[in-house]
């Protein structure tokens, strides 16, 4: 390509629209004679630069003006033609442009992360004095990149860097994408050359089997869309270069999981037709689900418009579809500029249309308001809203999220800052650690050598990063007060949902989230390390499992089986559901006995009767353990009850063959019988039976006593 004069005269004549040639022709002189004798790396004059740039710009259908400015963008800077001649043959708002264009160029670009928010600052207050600015300075960016080939290696790395951290992003917020991705597929190429190649490498195996693919397609979809009048656009295209390298090295996604490598615009004129065609759409392929986005309902902020959909076709190959009207597909082509291209015209000025308020509100803003500060501002907000710009008293700008607090703002400035903070202000004002930032906001921490962060500032911050480091605080400053206060939360989590915890138990949960001891699983709990929230479902399960397994186990021993038994119905926990209940040996209480729990530590609730000497005599440090229990209902009485009955008679070598008889005759179980001979020659036969309730067990009892030769016959605690 040859960018002479001519080329730039033949291609406006092209453009058929009515551009003031001599003004163009006039400044092209100017620019030609003052870059006299200067060439580009390439070998090639100087001047064809700017003609180039021009030309970009009438690709965009930018008005006279702008044209002129791109011709003259690089003379003040480098020729010693001051701004002042340029202002006197092209007038002011042509001497606006360059001096603007001038001045982006010196804005330092310091790429390290920390810089680039001002940096964008600068660029985008520059650019609130007049749009068509940085649209110059995008399209001299851009031929800058088409022939940074010609320069040397470590300046090709410096601007691709430069490209992809600043000029990439501002053209993808004003919506410039054809101008964004094909910046961003030079950077890359010169930024990981071997990335892109194996990226390019595996598009070209498939691009025979992509072409037909994408005809297919095409095919597909025009032929049931054959009705509608004009008839739409159908395009297929691959992604960008970049764009399948950040899903594939930055994402990590393999080269099958990318589903709009592939992609197939359908333009069509209407609204409606676009959900109509994504109707059809859906109705010939497979749509995958959750991968359909409205952004017609719901406009990008940089008011890009499109509907987006992934399908999967025949082949089993999904791709996306996007269905757009011709004026969104200009806008998603062209961004901000679709409006000279489209709309306004070559003189520039800026229709009352909608959707382009927000341009001439600051277009008008800008002539009464001299605050240009304010102005960037509004700017920034409505570029990117997701952000929010906060300074610092020295004027530094901090990007947060929005809804952003003063925490979040103190640990972006310095973790020492965030943990020392006592206070925060707000344009010279007091401020709640809740308050929310709002952009232009200049925020002043205060702090204290001997403050820490409070744990409540966990709730409040909003960014990640503020919360890592002050959960990094606690568990490193805290440890003592991060284990009270762990155990606490545990305990009431856990007896908000009914389990009682041995020590074994807590140490197995505390293992399952990978800790060797107690102490450094409540110091976690304790900074906010482990989030039971996430964990209880977990503990609940385990502890339901540990449970069931425990009643097998023991189920040998008489008195626990009794409680496999009455798990379900036999006593009532007041407050807890479920919980491991045995009953006490000491008083071994029967239904109809008034009884009260005893929290035990690692079995459960123990159920004793009220009038149970251990019970009288409880220590009152074990107030808190006393709980209530009651018997379930009648249902209960079907289900066995350990109880044992103390029988004392005359040395007859029968009695313990009568008394067994007797309780076998009654059909109750015995459990454990044993006799011994009293000093006095008497018998004491200990049988322990299961019953059903108190009554069954007093009847039994009237009955033992009446066997011939038994003195005594009751009811006993003790086995
Ligand atoms: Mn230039």
């Amino acid at each position: 390509m040859v960018y002479t004069l001519d080329y730039l005269i033949e291609r406006i004549k092209e453009s058929e629209k009515p551009y003031d040639c001599e003004k163009i022709i006039s400044a092209y002189e100017l620019a030609d004679k003052a870059h006299e004798g200067v060439k580009r790396s390439s070998g090639e004059p100087y001047i064809t630069h700017p003609v180039a740039v021009a030309c970009i710009l009438l690709e965009l259908c930018m008005d006279t003006d702008t044209l002129v400015a791109a011709l003259l963008h690089d003379v003040v800077e480098d020729t010693d033609v001051p701004l002042d001649t340029i202002r006197k043959k092209f007038g002011d708002d042509v001497a606006h442009l360059v001096d603007g264009v001038t001045k982006i160029g010196q804005v330092p670009l310091n790429t390290k992360e920390e810089q680039q928010a001002e940096n964008i600052r600068k660029i985008l207050m520059a650019m609130s004095k007049d749009i068509r600015v940085i649209i110059i300075k995008l399209a001299d960016r851009l031929h800058n990149m088409r022939t940074i080939m010609y320069r040397p290696p470590e300046k090709q790395r410096k601007k691709a860097l430069e490209t992809m951290n600043f000029y990439a992003p501002i053209a993808h917020r004003l919506g410039m994408y054809a101008i964004k991705e094909e910046m961003e597929d030079i950077s890359i190429k010169i930024l990981d050359p071997y990335g892109t190649k194996a990226i390019e490498e595996m598009l070209d195996l498939h691009k025979e089997q992509k072409n037909t693919f994408i005809d297919i397609i095409k095919e597909r979809i025009r032929d049931r869309i054959s009705d509608i009048e004009p008839p739409p656009i159908i395009e297929g295209r691959v992604k960008s270069v970049y764009s399948i390298y950040k899903k594939v090295y930055i994402k990590g996604k393999s080269f099958d999981e990318i589903y709009d490598v592939y992609a197939v615009r359908v333009i069509v004129q209407t609204v409606i037709e676009c959900y109509n065609v994504l109707g059809i759409v859906h109705d010939i392929f497979r749509p995958i689900p959750y991968r359909f986005k409205d952004y017609i309902a719901t406009p990008k902020p940089n008011r890009y418009q499109s509907l987006h959909t992934t399908v999967i076709g025949r082949e089993g190959i999904p791709f996306e579809v996007q269905i757009r009207t011709q004026e969104m597909h200009n806008t998603a082509q062209y961004g901000v500029a679709a409006h000279w291209k489209y709309k306004a015209g070559i003189s520039g000025k800026v229709a009352g249309e909608k959707r382009f308020d927000w341009i001439r509100q600051l277009l008008e803003q800008q002539q009464d308001s001299d605050d240009i500060e304010q102005l960037a501002d509004a700017i920034k907000v409505d570029l990117a809203p997701d952000d929010v710009y906060v300074f610092t008293p020295k004027g530094d700008v901090i990007t947060l999220p929005v809804g952003s607090t003063v925490i979040d703002f103190a640990y972006a400035i310095h973790t020492q800052v965030g943990n020392k903070m006592t206070g925060a202000k707000v344009g010279g004002r007091m401020i709640r650690f809740d308050y929310e930032l709002k952009t232009g906001d200049i925020v002043e921490v205060i702090t204290s050598p001997g403050a820490g962060p409070n744990r409540n500032w966990l709730d409040i911050a909003k960014t990640g990063e503020a919360r890592a480091k002050i959960r990094s605080w606690f568990k490193r400053e805290r440890r003592e007060e991060n284990i009270a206060e762990g155990m606490t939360t545990l305990e009431g989590e856990l007896r908000r949902n009914s389990i009682v915890a041995t020590p074994e138990f807590l140490l197995d949960v505390a293992k399952m989230q990978r800790f060797d001891n107690l102490d450094d699983f409540y110091a976690a709990i304790g900074y906010g390390g482990v989030i039971l929230s996430k964990i209880m479902q977990r503990v609940k399960d385990m502890y339901n499992a540990s449970h069931a397994a425990q009643v097998m186990t023991d189920g040998e021993e008489a008195m626990t089986r009794n409680i496999a038994k009455k798990q379900k119905s036999g006593v009532i926990v007041e407050g807890i559901d479920n919980c491991l209940i045995k009953f006490s040996k000491c008083c071994n209480p029967l239904p109809g006995d008034e009884i009260v729990g005893f929290i035990t530590r690692g079995y459960g609730v123990s159920v004793h009767k009220k009038d149970c000497v251990n019970v009288v005599n409880s220590s009152p440090a074990d107030k808190e353990r006393w709980i209530k229990v009651s018997w379930a209902g009648r249902g209960a009485e079907s289900d066995g009850y350990n109880a044992t009955i103390d029988v004392i008679g005359e040395d007859r070598t029968t009695l313990i063959a009568d008394v067994t008889a007797t309780i076998a005759t009654a059909r109750f179980p015995i459990r454990q019988i044993s006799a011994h001979q009293l000093k006095n020659r008497n018998c004491n036969i200990i049988v322990t039976v299961e019953v059903a309730s108190v009554e069954q067990l007093n009847a039994l009892i009237q009955k033992i006593k009446k066997i011939s030769g038994v003195i005594s016959a009751e009811r006993t605690g003790i086995v």
